[in-house]
């Protein structure tokens, strides 16, 4: 696990959905795979500590981490998904060279930019599986 930097937030990871990518993963059909490898990317939780200059969110706050934790900061148009530097959830490895587990680990951190915040009324259980399956479906139909 990486320390807390000064624009990360950490979260107990209370719920986590399963998504077929995780299977592929877990068995390295995606050709990529490192071991000893944690899956999981619908991850909901709540914040546990925040780095001293997070503005995103609060110790408390029902939060949710998606596919990426990270990148090298300085990315534009939200177009992180193509950052050379990006740190998906599972399998990477985090700034500091420590590897990244997925949500069905219980502790996790990412940069503030990559955590989605919750309405406060909202059940974790229902948000999490939003995050890939629930995106997934919603974004083409929006287009
Ligand atoms: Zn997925
Ligand atoms: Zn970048």
């Amino acid at each position: 696990m990486m320390a807390t930097g000064e624009k990360d937030v950490r979260l107990k990871v209370l719920y986590c959905g399963v998504c077929h990518a995780d299977l592929l993963f877990a068995r390295n059909d995606v050709g990529f795979s490192t071991y000893p490898l944690v899956p999981g990317h619908e991850i909901a939780g709540v914040v546990t500590e925040v780095g001293s200059k997070v503005t995103k969110c609060k110790v408390g706050d029902k939060v949710g981490l998606r596919c990426f934790i990270g990148s090298c900061g300085d990315c534009s148009n939200d177009l992180e998904n193509y950052c050379p530097k990006r740190i998906s959830t599972y399998p990477g490895t985090y700034h500091d060279g420590t590897p990244t587990y997925g949500g069905y680990t219980d502790i996790m951190a990412a940069d503030e930019h990559f955590v989605i915040c919750f309405p406060q009324n909202m059940a974790l259980d229902s948000g999490a599986p939003l995050l890939c399956a629930g995106i997934t479906v919603y974004s083409p139909t929006k287009l």
